[in-house]
């Protein structure tokens, strides 16, 4: 049996063992994180991706996880109403759309369990690795060679170093600083989305399925790009910025100091000219981060997986490039907000399944 090695249990790893195992790969996932890495925000799949899901037989399981928003009001950096609506919300457009939106968190477990005859390695990560002849170095376990690599690491991506250089090329910065984390729902929201604007920062909360807890986005703009990675100075940078809002701004800074977990990152996307190199092949934002505007993350990294199953490398690349910069570009047509649901539709659909 042809092997195959996949870095990150991601949306784009777990759902890329997925696929090649279906088509006759033994798959190892190795993953830095030692457990499944849990947290964001809801996101969306959308599209050609639910149809992806769908032949994974886990429609029925993801519809009924769906986040069910009763609509979103946007307050001013008073904590003032400006604006409400229950037709629609900014993180899933039309309430009454056929997308899904999801817990990030749901989707990853519901596609981790469909993969019980893959081998997770957690706690593990690629150092070294020959894209020609497949041989990979671990930080913990045997030197290995296989017949495919996968990187569906996230936009800093390990393999993607190794295989095609430093990340400073491939980048490009979208001005701003996100920070999402969970907080108990200390604000009673009931299926209520509430956004917020002060100058130079912004942010969302959402409740999860249930009520019980909140989902809380915090960010701010920043002209330049700067590698920010320790926690502390994150969390101190995200305090500093939204210094002086009010509302309900003050609360979720100080649930941010013991949240259970907490991502933080740049707005950016990742762009190649090529997405394989000898028997390496990038997957999700490894390869085509489109950022968290663009709301498409997770539907490219489910469409790159099955796309790249059941492809060459070269039809990969072709059947792939013309739907990642439909979607690449959503984070961009419109600086001050979402894409026109007319982009979204076009861009969620961009690509047939159909070979
Ligand atoms: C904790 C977290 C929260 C997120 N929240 C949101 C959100 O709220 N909204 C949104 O739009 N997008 C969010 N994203 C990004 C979103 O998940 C992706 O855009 C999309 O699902 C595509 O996923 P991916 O699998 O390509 O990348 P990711 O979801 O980033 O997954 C990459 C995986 O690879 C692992 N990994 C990273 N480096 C290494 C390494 N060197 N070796 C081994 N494993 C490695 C990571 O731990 C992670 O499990 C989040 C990502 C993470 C990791």
């Amino acid at each position: 049996m042809p092997e195959a090695l996949v870095c990150g249990a991601g949306v784009a790893g777990c759902a890329s063992a997925y696929w090649l195992r279906r088509r006759g790969y033994t798959v190892t996932v190795v993953e830095r994180a030692e457990q499944l890495r849990t947290g964001g925000q809801a996101i969306d799949v959308r599209g050609v991706a639910l149809e992806v899901i769908d032949r994974m037989g886990l429609g029925d399981k993801v519809r009924a996880a769906r986040t069910r928003m009763r609509g979103m009001s946007v307050e001013d950096a008073e904590g003032k109403e400006l604006f409400r609506s229950e037709e629609h919300t900014f993180s899933s457009g039309r309430l009454d759309n056929a997308d899904v939106e999801i817990l990030r968190d749901d989707v990853v477990e519901l596609l981790y369990q469909a993969t019980s005859d893959v081998e997770y390695r957690f706690g593990d990560t690629v150092t070294a690795l020959d894209a020609e002849t497949g041989r990979v170095e671990f930080a913990r376990g045997e030197p290995h060679t296989y017949d495919l690599i996968v990187g569906a690491d996230g936009a800093h991506s390990a393999v993607r170093r190794l295989a095609f250089g430093p990340e400073e090329q491939f980048r490009r910065y979208l001005g701003q600083y996100l920070a999402i984390f969970p907080m108990p729902n200390t604000l009673g929201l009931e299926d209520w989305q509430v956004w917020f604007q002060g100058e130079g920062v912004g942010g969302a909360v959402y409740p999860v399925p249930g009520n019980e807890e909140v989902r809380v986005t915090l960010g701010f703009g920043e002209p330049e790009y700067r590698e920010i990675r320790d926690p502390a100075e994150q969390k101190r940078l995200i305090a500093e910025r939204l210094r002086g809002v009010g509302g309900m701004v003050p609360d979720l800074v100080e649930a941010m100091a013991d949240a259970r977990s907490f991502f933080f990152d740049a707005m950016l996307q990742i762009r190649l000219d090529r997405w394989t190199a000898g028997r390496v092949a990038l997957v999700g934002d490894a390869g085509y981060c489109p950022s968290v505007l663009s709301g498409q993350g997770t539907s490219l990294a489910l469409v790159g997986a099955y796309v790249l199953a059941e492809s060459t490398f070269a039809e990969y690349e072709r059947r792939m490039r013309p739907f990642v910069e439909l979607n690449q570009a959503l984070a961009t047509e419109n600086p001050a907000g979402p894409a026109s649901e007319e982009s979204v539709e076009r861009a969620k659909n961009g690509i047939s399944l159909a070979r």
